[in-house]
């Protein structure tokens, strides 16, 4: 059967009766009393399916966390989402999207009371290709921005900039924070570690627009591979982009790389692709540790803490997470004594 998403060809396959995983998509996909699940490809890397999620929101309290999309197009090589441990039942590249997120959001910030930030792309990147088409991160940016709520995004994509309206007046009602992560300030190596997103050149015009329209910034230091990018070079170029684009944070997490089962092998295989002799280095420096940090851990880490000291940035990721968490009370509510 041949069906258009968007005029896009999709591929649709049929599952048993109510035993589908992947249910419910646009266009409509109940026929003759069968669940049928949908497939579409954007571009000729990308593929997707839908879901209707049961819930949006994770955390509780001072603030929450939002995953609209599952899987990712991105593919860093060091990517710690694609680990087993997190228990995907697609490849990771096939992106899990939830179309109902708007209105989950929207119902669940309706019922809130308390006004707080709400986080998203930690677990996959919420301006992948896919969200040129399906604008599910705008929606709830919009549904976000209608409800009062602050949002700190992080992201490596130019993409954000398509919604950079809306981030100015999240900003301006409540808060808006953008995480942008830089691994390597060089470009061509960038093309090789994170193959399908934009390069270090073009997230620094990012920062550089973001510095314009008075929204901070925070940026993401990590991973810094052994052997690869931890270079004293690599982080004084990149923390002199920090400086002069105003950035208020910088996260490292001591100068390294975590590896574990579903993440180390991708990363060992794209070591053999890309740095031929790579993977044995690594596998006699480190054998099949968790934490892998860079030798020179100590002397880029120093580097870093007195360059942020110096120039008034936040340096560790405590400071930094508080001043994303922290939803400031720009238009406190009126008590009875202000009638
Ligand atoms: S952008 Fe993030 S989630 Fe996507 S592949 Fe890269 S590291 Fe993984």
């Amino acid at each position: 059967m041949a069906l258009l998403h968007n005029n896009r060809p999709v591929r649709i396959g049929k599952t048993k009766k109510n035993s589908c995983k992947w249910q419910s998509t646009a266009p409509q996909c109940l026929m003759a009393g069968e669940l049928f699940w949908i497939k579409v490809k954007i571009r000729e890397s990308d593929e997707m399916h839908f879901v209707n999620a049961r819930g949006i929101l994770t955390g509780s309290g001072g603030h929450y966390g939002m995953n609209i999309y599952r899987g990712c197009s991105h593919g860093c090589i060091y990517c710690d989402s694609r680990s087993r441990c997190y228990r995907f039942t697609h490849p990771f590249e096939d992106i899990e999207v939830k179309q109902n997120a708007p209105e989950l959001l929207e119902k669940e910030l309706r019922s809130k009371r308390r006004k707080c930030m709400i986080g998203t792309g930690s677990m996959s990147d919420p301006y992948m290709h896919c969200e040129e088409e399906l604008r599910l991160t705008r929606k709830c940016l919009e549904i976000i921005l209608q409800y009062g709520f602050g949002a700190a995004i992080q992201t490596k994509s130019d993409r954000i900039l398509q919604d950079i309206d809306l981030l100015e007046k999240i900003n301006r009602s409540a808060k808006c924070v953008v995480q942008i992560t830089l691994t390597t300030y060089d470009d061509d190596l960038c093309r090789i570690l994170e193959p399908n997103v934009c390069n270090t050149k073009r997230r620094i015009e990012v920062l550089e627009e973001m510095q314009k329209r008075g929204i901070p910034a925070v940026v993401w230091i990590t991973p810094i591979l052994p052997f690869i990018n931890d270079t004293i070079d690599n982080i004084t170029s990149i923390l002199n982009e920090c400086i002069r684009t105003g950035v208020k944070g910088i996260i490292d997490f001591g100068m390294g790389l975590t590896l574990r089962e579903g993440d180390r092998e991708y990363y060992y295989a794209a070591l053999d692709k890309h740095f031929p002799g790579m993977k044995e280095r690594y596998i006699k420096h480190y054998g099949n540790a968790y934490e892998l940090p860079s030798p020179k851990a100590g002397e880029l880490e120093a580097l870093f803490q007195k360059t942020c000291r110096a120039n008034g940035i936040l340096s560790s990721p405590e400071e930094c997470f508080r001043f994303m968490n922290d939803m400031p009370e720009k238009f406190p509510q009126m008590s009875i004594f202000d009638l």
